[in-house]
């Protein structure tokens, strides 16, 4: 392919202006970066948290979108896995700094700087340039966004992102498991581990609580307790796997007592994806002795909750942070398509397709519990 490339992207110009079709340019591809024609994008909560300026150390103008699935069109000539091949399928999944010790270690969640390189958009490494720059007036773009920004019909992405697909015709299913799918089943599969005879109640049925849920029933958890205020989104989980519902309709105060009877004194697991303070609290409440509770959803910047200490140590419980499942993308990913042929994760029952010009149905209709998880398609 002949650098520069010319193509276009869904830009944010500014805090709180709209996602815009916008011409870019691609100046060049850097050895460690292959170029990737995108062909579906899921549509995640983060995204709007772009489109709203609110993400710390992400500079405006950006292209949003990480959970980018399309083609190979070029590979630099130092990529380290010599399999990979133009014309390739691939999923796109997060960047790491490439540089820490976690990072040397293959624990790539745990890289020191994962919401900074990540968050920030630009390229790994010290220039902090981008991969592409706007064609009417060459302002760059920050074009890298979980290293991808793949709401972009060709992005120069970084290498440790691409994960192969070897099943091209599912890519509109497949694309959402670089973050949504992975956050929710990882938590499950990677760090949990409930057994058979355990609870889970999971707060928030968006994508990323409905696959820990998906997990969860692959795991044949025998209590799985779905927690939301959307009705429809509580069928559906009942649908999924879930043995138990409940909307607590807006009203958290009473939440961790509803769950503690309906669980027999306590949850073994808790996980939840809302990021709402109230609800950490009741989440934290809610637990047997010695159970865990999971923290995978964002909350506001500089939320704090109040936890009963002495209960916390007494009945032994514990609260865990997880980002991204905890999973290694080019290990788990092939292990969620796997499940999901075996139809024990059956992520194509929650997810519907748009055209990308359609953009505005899909966020109202995940906005209004219509849709769980939105998937954009280039034309
Ligand atoms: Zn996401
Ligand atoms: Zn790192």
């Amino acid at each position: 392919m002949e650098f520069p490339v010319r193509t276009e992207a869904l830009v944010v110009e500014s805090a709180g202006a709209a996602f815009e079709m916008t011409p870019i340019v691609i100046d060049e591809l850097r050895p460690d970066e292959v170029l990737v024609e995108m062909k579906y994008s899921g549509f995640c909560h983060t995204d709007i948290l772009v489109q709203q300026g609110v993400l710390p150390g992400l500079e405006l103008p950006a292209i949003p979108g990480h959970e980018g699935a399309g083609i190979v069109r070029a590979i630099g000539s130092q990529v380290k896995d010599k399999t990979l091949r133009v014309g390739d399928a691939v999923l796109l999944s997060f960047t790491v700094c490439g540089q820490c010790a976690p990072c040397g270690e293959q624990r790539l969640t745990k890289c020191v700087v994962h919401p900074v390189v990540n968050f920030r958009a630009t390229r790994l490494g010290t220039d902090n340039t981008t991969s592409a720059r706007l064609a009417r007036d060459g302002r760059p773009v920050r074009s890298q966004f979980f290293g991808q920004s793949s709401f972009a019909r060709l992005s120069a992405v970084h290498e440790v992102c691409v994960v192969k697909c070897p099943y091209p015709d599912d890519l509109a299913v497949y694309a959402p498991l670089g973050c949504g799918y992975q956050t929710g089943a990882g938590t499950v599969l990677n760090v949990l581990k409930p057994r058979t005879y355990d609870s889970i109640v999971i707060f928030g049925m968006g994508c990323v609580g409905s696959a820990a849920l998906m997990a969860a029933a692959h795991l044949q958890v025998r209590q799985i307790v779905a927690v939301d205020v959307v009705e429809r989104k509580l069928a559906l989980a009942m649908e999924l796997g879930a043995t138990d519902t409940v909307n607590p309709a807006g009203n958290t105060a009473g939440l961790a007592e509803q769950i503690r009877a309906l669980t027999g004194g306590g949850a073994s697991f808790c996980v939840d994806t809302t990021g709402v303070p109230a609800v950490i609290e009741q989440m934290l409440d809610c637990l047997a002795h010695g159970g865990t509770a999971a923290s995978i959803g964002a909350p506001p910047g500089g939320a704090r909750i109040q936890v009963d200490v002495a209960a916390f140590l007494y009945q032994n419980k514990n609260w865990v942070s997880i980002i991204e499942g905890d999973s290694f993308p080019p290990k788990f990913i092939p292990e969620l398509m796997e499940l999901h042929r075996q139809g024990r994760f059956p992520i194509d029952k929650i997810c519907k397709v748009y055209p990308i010009e359609d953009l505005d149905r899909a966020i109202a209709d995940m906005k209004s519990g219509e849709v769980i998880k939105p998937v954009l398609q280039f034309s």
